[in-house]
């Protein structure tokens, strides 16, 4: 549907023996290995939200600086200012958010504030869940400003459109993320 640039196919591993080198890491520990690299992957995910989320914004606003329509530009629509200036704010929260995931990558800092516990694991989280569905929101309505011509091939808001849907299904789904951050902010009631 999306992300065609990038080649997904099946991989089985059949009956596959490794030798004791080639053990990454200690035995048992794979899980929490796994885990723990998805800390890192997932603000990646959502630096590619915010820049497929600005890629759309860009393009409809020039688009609406340039059709006219009864007589008057897009732009000139107060209907599309407004929607215009929500994707704008919509991307800079989540830019603001995958930076702060970044940084506290950046400085290996794992629990910034024990007493409201941000811990990485869920501002990793968080910075996916949210560029993602702020990339779905934004490319909807760059193909929405566009009107017929964003919903062809012509133009490349769908592409956009199709690419964010991935954003939201690959390094954990975004019902997952949100398990992961509910899950964290229980946790200091659990016993
Ligand atoms: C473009 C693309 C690229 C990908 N690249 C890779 C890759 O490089 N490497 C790789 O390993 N995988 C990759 N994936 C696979 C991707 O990680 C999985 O598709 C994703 O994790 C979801 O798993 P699933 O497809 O089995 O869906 P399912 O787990 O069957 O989920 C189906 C639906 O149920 C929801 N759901 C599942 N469990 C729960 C729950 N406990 N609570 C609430 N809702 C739940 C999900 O959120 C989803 O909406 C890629 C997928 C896509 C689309």
């Amino acid at each position: 549907m999306g992300m065609i640039g990038s080649d997904i196919t099946e991989i089985i591993f059949d009956n596959v023996r490794l030798t004791k080198e080639n053990l990454l890491g200690k035995e048992g520990e794979g899980w929490d290995i796994a885990m723990s690299t998805l800390n890192l992957s997932r603000p990646a995910v959502g630096a590619q939200a915010v820049g497929l989320a600005e890629g759309a914004l860009n393009f409809s606003v020039e688009y609406a600086w340039k059709r006219v329509q009864f007589g008057q530009k897009l732009a000139d629509f107060e209907g599309i200012q407004f929607m215009v200036a929500d994707m704008a704010t919509q991307i800079e929260a989540a830019r603001a958010l995958v930076y702060d995931a970044a940084q506290l990558l950046d400085m290996k800092v794992y629990e910034r504030d024990k007493m409201s516990a941000i811990g990485v694991d869920k501002l990793s989280a968080m910075a996916k869940v949210f560029s993602a569905d702020v990339a779905m929101k934004v490319t909807t309505d760059a193909v929405q400003i566009l009107g017929g011509y964003g919903y062809t091939k012509e133009y490349p808001v769908e592409r956009m459109m199709r690419d964010a849907k991935a954003t939201q299904i690959y390094e954990g789904t975004n019902q997952i993320q949100r398990i992961v951050i509910a899950r964290d902010i229980f946790r200091k009631f659990m016993p």
